[in-house]
């Protein structure tokens, strides 16, 4: 009767506070039943996922997936979609001038479900990790200005089904001012970077993100989280209680292990939890998200804490609760099963610290709109 039935997994979906071993079927592309003990006579496939854990397809709110656009940028169906990313949320590759290109070429093609944010920047993040480029140059900021109010506004408007906000990187504190501008003409949300603080969050409203929340970069300058004694800005707390959504956005450089460690001793945990899959972070130190997860789980989140932070949070953050990072009957049929494997794993942060997780989630199947793609 259905076309998949996923037998026996332990199934955590905390958009319904679920987590019980159950059944779901999933049939012409939408979640059709999630109970115990489904029939599943007829049924097409039938999985057995005994000892596995059955989430909602897990969604990635930091990526760079404008794959053969740019040189920062990974391909999505196989760094994201095959790790156990069905949705990603591509984070400002590209700008209003190119961002047509990323539509054509790579959305409307890819079997990853890519929603985008519009970089700030007219010409997004092309320059970016071009052939021999170093990293640091990336991080001092950039002096040139390429911004286009106007036509960022327009192509968004253009493209509501696909772009959900504006995206603030690697400009100092006028190019903030500007993304603000630009997404309150636009009326859509803001995810900027977290250095420049506590200025840059000034900009920040109710669900706006601030990515990279754990980067340990120019701690003397109070870049970012924490001051330089190690306690956490004010400011912050401040920004947690106006809604707004912190995100972790690991990448090459951006995830520091004791940075972590203090902001979640001092309550400040992600909201979401995200990759910055790029060129320079998918063979490490990022890997992939069930990777990031499994980093979190070492930080002393739940499991429950860790998918909520990659399934009904993200599909909030985008507007879309009701059918992404759920298993409500008739949302998305998409469905991530993941192992949970336990042994010694290294795992090393952004500036090469190594510790040894004891646990690491592996995605084993991954179903998008009720067919199994991986
Ligand atoms: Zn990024």
């Amino acid at each position: 009767m259905y076309d998949i039935v996923i037998k026996n997994g332990l199934v955590i979906d905390p958009s319904q506070g679920i987590k019980e071993v159950m059944d779901v079927a999933i049939h012409d592309g939408k979640i059709a039943d999630l109970r115990r003990g489904i029939n599943a006579t007829g049924a097409r496939y039938v999985i057995d996922a005994s000892g596995l854990i059955v989430t909602p397809g897990l969604i990635d709110l930091h990526v760079h997936c404008c794959y053969g656009i740019a040189h920062i940028a990974v391909n999505p169906d196989l760094a994201c979609l095959a790790k156990g990313s069905t949705t990603v949320l591509d984070a400002g590759s590209t700008g209003e001038l190119n961002f047509i290109g990323f539509k054509k070429y790579v959305i409307r093609n890819a079997e990853t479900r890519i929603y985008a944010l519009i970089n700030i920047e007219s010409q997004g993040m092309i320059e970016f990790s071009r052939p021999n480029q170093k990293w640091p140059s990336l991080i001092t900021g950039r002096d040139e200005m390429f911004i286009n109010i106007d036509g960022t506004v327009e192509e968004i408007k253009r493209n509501r089904d696909i772009i959900i906000g504006i995206k603030w990187a690697h400009h100092g504190i006028k190019g903030v001012e500007l993304a603000r501008e630009a997404a309150d003409r636009a009326q859509c949300l803001l995810m900027a970077e977290n250095h420049l603080q506590p200025e840059t969050l000034k900009y920040m409203r109710k669900g706006d993100v601030i990515t990279h929340l754990y980067h340990g970069l120019r701690m003397e300058q109070h870049d970012g989280l924490l001051d330089a004694d190690g306690n956490v800005q004010p400011e912050f707390f401040d920004a947690v209680k106006r809604g707004v959504i912190l995100d972790v956005g690991h990448g090459a450089a951006s995830f520091k292990w004791s940075v972590a460690r203090k902001g979640i001793e001092q309550g400040i945990k992600p909201d979401t939890i995200s990759t910055d899959l790029h060129s320079g972070s998918y063979n490490g130190p990022a890997y992939d998200l069930p990777t990031v997860m499994s980093k979190f789980l070492h930080l002393g989140l739940s499991l429950e804490e860790v998918i909520n932070a990659t399934t009904a949070k993200p599909a909030e953050v985008i507007g879309k609760k009701d059918v992404l990072g759920t298993l409500k009957i008739g949302a998305c049929g998409d469905v991530t099963i993941l192992k949970m494997e336990e042994g010694k794993f290294p795992l090393e942060d952004t500036s090469g610290e190594w510790e040894v997780c004891k646990q690491r989630l592996r995605a084993v199947k991954v179903i998008k709109d009720g067919r199994i793609v991986f």
